[in-house]
């Protein structure tokens, strides 16, 4: 049983290491000493997950959380816990500092311990993510109080940091990958390959180890990664980038990948988690329109609202989170299925296959009612007329993808591109910020935007930007803001005087009863700040009405 302060050693050496090459022959060396069961947890761990990501488990364990079993387990106050987070920007160092100072008195500093290992560590993470309900929170606290009272000042430091999914030690997939590879023998696209059939790294760990790698392939039941697409420099430009394109609408709904063996269904998300259960009509069009054995299916579900045309986003969210009365939400929010891939069919892979091929095996087992229609073209005004019927039907756009490219698990490649419109952007005014967490702690890493009522003058909520802003940008905000600072208010959030203005990027704006302006924004990103523009300036909350009514070609019919 290998410890986990041996692990956290290894941690503290790779983070200290700035040389990828110098990280992967470290986590090589400690790879090749650990037995099977410990393969399957240290991938992830190292790269700062407690499960691997196609894993049913979440921790779920947040901050706060986090800083009353730190503050439990070893005596120091929440305050004193937040002046080391400050002082430090990171949970890893506050636990080691707060359990290096425990009091005596506290938990087991008196027990003689043989210290934990990585399997103990491992199975109390299990534990607290299969804790639901009322009870869940009282059994985290157990957990990870057990944890930080058994833990010294350095596994105390990682256990932190794994617990809030912030590992910083510079570990990605890249380098698990490589170091995998070496430590046991085998090429890193062998291990690549192995990781894309399973979303697994840990479990192809444990199969290169024992030289069995080469038996890892699909299987209906674990879900692989899916296909993902980059964004076309307009249609023209594109189809002339790829000669022959297979043209598809971009269908505004959510990822689905589809395993069907008999008459059993599972559905996993874009994320790879199981959402079967949420979507029986899914699991029915299947069964109803897919003639197959066995089949992994890919594409697209979405909700459709009365009118015919998809409902935005957060409506098809409802649907995939829903866990209970899935029926009465089904009713509200009826969803679609568009297929468009078929990775397997009959105990065949057929990822190596070409699109063309692919598509044609998926025209003979599935049904056109849930087949996403293609048309094959080297015309850019074909391709134009098929976008501006799929925008005219309220979707994103088309996707263009090559008829002769392979289905590459978990790959953002030219293969497939993106065509959709340029969003324009809002100017909106900062009314307030909060203070970031871990390395963030010292800055403000979020900003609160707001805009004008056009009768009233009020400043109006409309969320939160935190993305698009760069560690360099994070220093210049935070000292521009720290003067407009009006009121410290509930825990890390600040209001702010209304004076800086900043032009936003997003994905769509959606209808929300979470903000006062009765609209948020989707994926907001900040552009820049606007210095140049007067509080007067802002865009109102007429505009933003006016975006949301003609986004997607919706022309004033209003589906929130
Ligand atoms: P994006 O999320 O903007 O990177 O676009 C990729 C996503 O578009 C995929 O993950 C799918 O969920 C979605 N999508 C919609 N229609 C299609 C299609 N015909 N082919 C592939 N992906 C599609």
């Amino acid at each position: 049983m290998t410890s986990f302060e041996s692990f956290a050693e290894l941690c503290m050496k790779v983070e200290g290491i700035g040389s990828s090459l110098e990280k992967t022959a470290i986590l090589a060396s400690f790879f090749s000493e650990l037995d099977e069961a410990e393969l399957l947890v240290v991938p992830s761990f190292v790269m700062g997950s407690a499960f691997p990501a196609s894993s049913e488990m979440l921790l779920g364990v947040g901050p706060s959380t986090l800083y009353e079993a730190l503050s439990k387990a070893t005596g120091s106050s929440l305050a004193k816990i937040k002046e080391i987070l400050r002082r430090t920007g990171d949970v890893g160092a506050v636990a080691a500092e707060v359990v290096e100072k425990r009091k005596p008195a506290t938990l087991s500093a008196f027990i003689e311990a043989d210290g934990i290992s990585i399997l103990d560590v491992h199975a109390r993470f299990l534990d607290l993510a299969r804790a639901s309900g009322k009870r869940s929170q009282g059994v985290k606290m157990k957990h990870l109080r057990y944890l930080f009272g058994e833990a010294g000042p350095l596994e105390a430091r990682y256990i932190a940091r794994l617990a809030l999914d912030d590992m910083r030690i510079g570990v990605g997939e890249g380098i698990v990958r490589d170091a995998v590879a070496k430590a046991f023998g085998a090429s890193p696209e062998e291990v690549e390959r192995g990781y894309n059939f399973t979303g697994d790294l840990g479990l192809v760990a444990q199969r290169a180890k024992a030289g069995r790698l080469s038996e890892l392939t699909i299987e209906i039941g674990r879900p692989i990664k899916m296909m993902l697409a980059q964004l076309g420099a307009g249609i023209p430009g594109s189809v002339v980038e790829m000669g022959t394109v297979a043209v598809e609408w971009k269908f505004d709904g959510s990822r689905v990948q589809i395993h069907k063996k008999g008459e059993e269904i599972e559905i996993f998300s874009r994320r790879l988690e199981r959402v079967t259960r949420s979507l029986p009509e899914i699991v029915g069009f299947v069964k109803e329109h897919v003639r197959a054995e066995s089949a992994i299916l890919d594409g697209e579900a979405v909700a459709r609202g009365e009118d015919g045309r998809p409902l935005p986003f957060q409506e098809i969210l409802k649907r995939f989170r829903r866990k209970y009365k899935v029926e009465r939400t089904a009713k509200k929010i009826p969803l679609e299925l568009w297929l468009f891939d078929l990775v397997y069919l009959n105990g065949r892979v057929l990822i190596d296959e070409p699109l063309r091929e692919r598509r044609r095996h998926l025209e003979l087992v599935a049904d056109k009612k849930i087949l996403a229609s293609q048309t094959v073209t080297s015309d850019p005004d074909e391709v134009a007329e098929i976008y501006e019927e799929a925008i005219g039907a309220g979707h994103e756009g088309v996707m263009l993808k090559s008829p002769e490219s392979p289905y590459a698990p978990g790959k953002r490649g030219k293969n497939w591109l993106k065509i959709k419109p340029v969003m324009e952007t809002l100017d909106l005014v900062v009314i307030g910020a909060r203070w970031g967490e871990g390395r963030r702690a010292s800055f403000l890493g979020s900003y609160r935007l707001a805009s004008p009522d056009p009768d009233t003058g009020k400043l109006e909520d409309v969320g939160w930007v935190a993305t698009g802003i760069t560690d360099e940008m994070l220093v210049e905000l935070t000292d521009l803001f720290r003067d407009l600072i009006l009121v410290s208010g509930e825990g890390m959030e600040v209001e702010m005087k209304p004076e800086v203005i900043f032009e936003v990027a997003f994905e769509e704006i959606q209808k929300s009863r979470s903000y006062s302006s009765g609209y948020a924004l989707r994926f907001p990103r900040l552009v820049r700040v606007r210095d140049d523009k007067a509080l007067e300036e802002a865009d109102d909350l007429e505009r933003v009405a006016s975006l949301y009514a003609t986004q997607r070609g919706r022309s004033g019919i209003s589906s929130g």
